[in-house]
């Protein structure tokens, strides 16, 4: 059977470059469409994105031709799926109208990750909610899923085994967010080195809306939040790539830190069973060392080599004397890769591995 085709948005941009580095060899899907901004279209890709990768332009897709972001251009490639890193203000209507045409649009913009018939999906984390899509599909031909902002995943994907075997009452973070995370333009180096910037726009919300919506259920065509107390507070750090956060919580069952840290590292699900290809053998990563997780030593945590970056380290797993039943640690989680492209790669493959697509 031949590949999938698919097709990138916002190809040009921080998430989009990792998308075009992840899809190069793809066992299941082939890049047959890449667009960005009106400035970029009719630009070679090579001429178009300032590529800031470690590893080379992939060579087929630095020639292509990109295209605008319409559904006759994108169907136009053959594509049937389309992996979205718009900016939101465009996504919320582009995204839309691609579903709109029948294509399948797994999307890393806030644009409709709080629609009450889209799923907000972390595959190893609330798997059962992609039947979410065929309400949609009912009504568009096509279907919208989304991935959580870079900063909920992380802390969704090392919350969930607790939140199974202990129950969960209030979770409490405080990040520490790469640069990254704002886009190629995103911040100033005048405003950064040497600094910490303590605000970043609505991050604090979406955090904890978010993690509400994932951590909830699917009932009876309905999401149904989950009934935890969340608190956040969002920084931005002089790290490339990698989002830090401390974590604090209280369980409903008592748990000592050796069982907490015991559950994340025997934690695997849906996509592991389905040994998807993009899918990390340990979604969570438990580290012993005092001084870890470290962006730069840990972020690229994960196997197999396709699953780099898509793991969650954890480190300092201890009680929190302060909280009822309290623990507290520190994770970290790659914004670009687990945070938005991998995850979305790793979605589309669920959606190919159930025969939704
Ligand atoms: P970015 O680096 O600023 O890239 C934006 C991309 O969108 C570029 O390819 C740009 O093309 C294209 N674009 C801009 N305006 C457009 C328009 N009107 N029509 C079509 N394409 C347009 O942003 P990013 O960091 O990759 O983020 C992309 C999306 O992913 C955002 O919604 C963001 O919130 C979300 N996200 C980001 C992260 C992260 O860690 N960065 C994580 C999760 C989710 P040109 O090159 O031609 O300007």
């Amino acid at each position: 059977m031949g590949k999938i085709k698919v097709g990138i948005l916002g190809s040009t941009g921080s998430v989009g470059q990792r998308y075009v580095n992840a899809l190069r060899d793809h066992p299941w899907f082939e890049v047959v469409a890449l667009s960005a901004s009106e400035a970029s279209v009719g630009k070679k890709y090579k001429e178009a994105a300032k590529w800031v990768l470690d590893k080379e332009m992939p060579e087929g897709m630095a020639e292509m031709e990109i295209v605008r972001a319409t559904p006759s251009e994108i169907k136009g490639s053959g594509a049937e799926v389309v992996f979205s890193a718009l900016p939101s203000e465009v996504a919320r209507r582009t995204e839309m109208e691609m579903a709109k045409a029948g294509l399948f649009v797994v999307a890393d913009t806030s644009a409709h990750r709080m629609d009450p018939d889209v799923p907000l999906l972390i595959p190893e984390v609330n798997f059962e909610h992609l039947a979410a899509v065929e309400t949609q599909r009912k009504k568009h031909g096509g279907f919208i899923v989304t991935g959580p902002n870079c900063t909920t995943i992380g802390l969704a994907i090392s919350l969930k085994p607790i939140q199974i075997k202990f129950g969960i009452r209030r979770v409490l973070v405080s990040t520490m967010q790469a640069l990254s995370g704002a886009g190629f333009f995103g911040v100033p180096s005048m405003a950064i080195l040497d600094n910490i910037i303590p605000y970043i726009k609505n991050e604090e919300e979406k955090v904890a809306s978010e993690l509400l919506k994932i951590l909830g259920s699917f009932k009876e065509g309905c999401f149904e939040n989950a009934n935890i107390k969340v608190g956040a507070s969002c920084h931005r750090v002089c790290v490339l790539d990698g989002h830090t956060e401390a974590v604090f919580l209280e369980t409903e069952k008592g748990a000592s830190p050796d069982e907490v840290a015991k559950c994340m590292s025997d934690f695997t699900s849906e996509p592991q069973r389905l040994r998807l290809p993009s899918a990390p053998e340990r979604p969570i990563i438990v580290r012993n060392e005092p001084d870890r997780p470290q962006p730069r030593l840990d972020r690229l945590s994960g196997t197999p080599e396709r699953a780099k970056g898509m793991a969650t380290v954890v480190g300092r797993v201890r009680k929190e004397a302060a909280l009822d039943n309290g623990i507290k640690y520190v994770l970290l989680s790659h914004n670009t890769i687990r945070g938005a492209a991998g995850n979305a790669i790793l979605i589309a493959e669920c959606l190919k591995a159930k025969g939704i697509i």
